[in-house]
């Protein structure tokens, strides 16, 4: 027996993005043979986090999925719901309302920006730095700075001793700005991850003073001017199994019909301020129009390669829209939707 730390987390109920929270909850038991069964319900101070009435302030935390902590000894991350003191999902609870199918399969592109002193990490106070260019999977001081690639790189350890299937990281093309890659099969195991990912992120940066900037677009300015600066996104990757394994063009078409008179729904829930970021241009289609299109980075989305091999319309699909500060639960709810009014046959 030892004694478990139990970070618990989860979403509160700010608007347009909720952040996340945790406390820690401290158990008796095995760390070898502790699994999600073993953690209990728990709650919190829901009038603190915009999710109650100070007079009924009572909100429940639902375990769903754990996650080892290997900065803590003998720790764990416990990804949970909230609810409502009767037990049902809180309306902030976006988990809850998802679908879930193991066949669908997500993979999402997380950018973000670090964040010093209230501009990005690496820009010089009242100024700019060099324009875009070199900093896109860029090596070198000049290019990433020195934190930065430290705190990746944590960041990268952590996920994967977590056990999150993440796929790989890269220097985007803002100064400052980086991705990170996540891959699950079942949208609440991707979306679960996207969350966990994000917590670790957070809460590594801490330590060296940075914060993360998951707005859309942290930079304006004007097209091709020492202010222009990419914005962040968090594109969607998806594939249902009858996508793989059947597929087709008279299937994608109508698929793609579908997305195009659904825009504003998915639009809906891609994330805040979206039209400043979704412009037509840095590889973006503009927010007001639908449109596909093969190896397009400035198309809503894009159809790869691989899915138009040999005419066989099949494999995955990636939604460029989904903005960095959107809910990952809410996109590929929306997606799996859309889908969903699509017949396979
Ligand atoms: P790019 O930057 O060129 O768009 P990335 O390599 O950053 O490409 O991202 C590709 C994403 O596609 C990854 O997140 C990966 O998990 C995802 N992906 C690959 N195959 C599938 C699939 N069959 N279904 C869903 N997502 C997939
Ligand atoms: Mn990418
Ligand atoms: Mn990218
Ligand atoms: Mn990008
Ligand atoms: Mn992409």
């Amino acid at each position: 027996m030892a004694k478990l730390k139990l970070e618990y987390i989860w979403l509160d109920g700010y608007t347009p993005v909720a952040g996340l929270r945790g406390k820690t909850k401290i158990v008796d038991g095995d760390a070898d043979k502790f699994t999600l069964e073993d953690c209990p319900m728990w709650g919190f101070d829901g009038s603190s986090t915009k999710q109650a009435e100070g007079k009924s302030s009572d909100c429940l935390l639902k375990p769903v999925a754990l996650y080892p902590d290997s900065s803590r000894e003998n720790g764990f991350i416990v990804m949970t719901e909230v609810l409502l003191p009767d037990g049902t999902p809180h309306p902030t609870n976006t988990r809850a309302t998802i679908p879930d199918d193991e066949g669908t399969w997500f993979g999402f592109e997380q950018e973000y920006f670090f964040y010093q002193d209230g501009r990005p990490l690496g820009f010089p106070e009242g100024g700019f730095p060099a324009p875009q260019g070199p900093y896109y999977t860029g090596v070198g001081f000049k290019a990433v700075g020195d934190i930065a690639r430290t705190i990746v790189e944590e960041h990268l350890d952590a996920c994967i001793d977590a056990g999150i299937n993440h796929e790989g990281i890269n220097a985007e093309v803002a100064k400052g700005q980086w991705e990170f890659q996540i891959f699950g099969k079942g949208s609440k195991k991707a979306a679960d991850e996207i969350w966990v990912a994000r917590y670790l992120l957070l809460r590594i940066a801490e330590k060296y003073g940075v914060d993360i900037e998951f707005h859309c677009k942290p930079l304006l300015g004007a097209y091709d001017d020492p202010l222009d600066w990419n914005g962040s996104g968090m594109h969607c990757n998806f594939s249902t199994e009858f996508m793989r394994t059947t597929g087709g063009k008279d299937y994608f078409l109508k698929l793609m019909d579908a997305f195009s008179k659904y825009r504003e729904e998915h639009i809906a829930v891609y994330g805040p301020d979206n039209h400043l970021r979704l412009t037509g241009l840095h590889e973006t289609q503009s927010i007001d129009q639908f449109s596909w299109g093969i190896a397009d980075r400035g198309a809503s989305i894009r159809v790869p390669h691989s899915f138009v091999k040999g005419d066989a319309y099949k494999g995955y699909l990636e939604d460029r829209r989904p903005n960095s500060a959107g809910d990952p639960y809410a996109i590929a709810g929306r997606v799996l939707q859309t889908i969903q009014t699509v017949p396979t046959s």
